[in-house]
């Protein structure tokens, strides 16, 4: 059953978003890229930023990142229209090039209304940016696929890193650990309630 409150407030997001003049790089791209789901997903992936294709159509992941994203998902029988997709910054940085540390800032309440809003059960960072805002100082070589419990300004959220589709694409080695560190999603999710919020994770 769909949630309309959700819905509703998720619409209405949105709509501020696409009107909110000041957030930054939206001179130079195409489309805002709100972010697609389920308004009641339970796992919540959060990229980087929207590249050629996402800001050509308004859509995350629907590059050659996204195949892969679509066929990790699959792995585990999950459709993408049961998760929530979106990225630490939703207009495309010119290039492709990194995001700035303000940018993100600048879309920082807007990406944590969509968490408010949604309440995910767990939230996969796909990449070193978005594992940075909930998990800093930490290395994806040593911490991908292992749930962290994190208190996020007074909420216990359950955040589980990974290594980006872009990144898996480029190594056999970190596709392999991708295709195993999704395999273990559907337990992390079931299980998300036991995960403690470590004191040294306290934000
Ligand atoms: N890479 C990202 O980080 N996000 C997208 O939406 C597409 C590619």
């Amino acid at each position: 059953m769909v949630d309309e409150d959700k819905l509703t407030k998720l619409r209405e997001l949105k709509k501020k978003m696409k009107e909110d003049m000041s957030l930054p790089l939206r001179k130079t791209a195409v489309n805002l890229v709100f972010g697609e789901g389920s308004s009641d997903a339970k796992l919540l992936f959060l990229g980087e930023g929207p590249g050629y294709w996402e800001d050509q159509k308004g859509r995350p992941f629907v590059g050659n990142a996204g195949a892969l994203l679509n066929q990790l998902l699959y792995s585990i029988k999950l459709p993408r229209e049961e998760v929530f997709i979106t990225n630490v910054v939703c207009y495309r940085p010119p290039e492709n090039r990194d995001p700035l540390p303000e940018e993100i800032a600048a879309f920082e309440p807007y990406i944590d209304e969509m968490i408010e809003v949604i309440r995910p059960k767990v939230i996969v960072t796909l990449g070193r940016f978005s594992m940075a805002k909930f998990i800093p100082g930490v290395k994806i070589t040593v911490v991908h696929g292992k749930p962290h419990g994190v208190d996020w300004k007074g909420r216990k959220l359950v955040v589980v890193p990974m290594f980006h589709p872009a990144a898996a694409l480029r190594s056999g080695e970190v596709l392999r650990q991708a295709k195993e560190d999704f395999l273990k999603l559907p337990e992390l999710v079931k299980d998300s309630q036991k995960i403690e919020v470590k004191q040294e994770s306290l934000i």
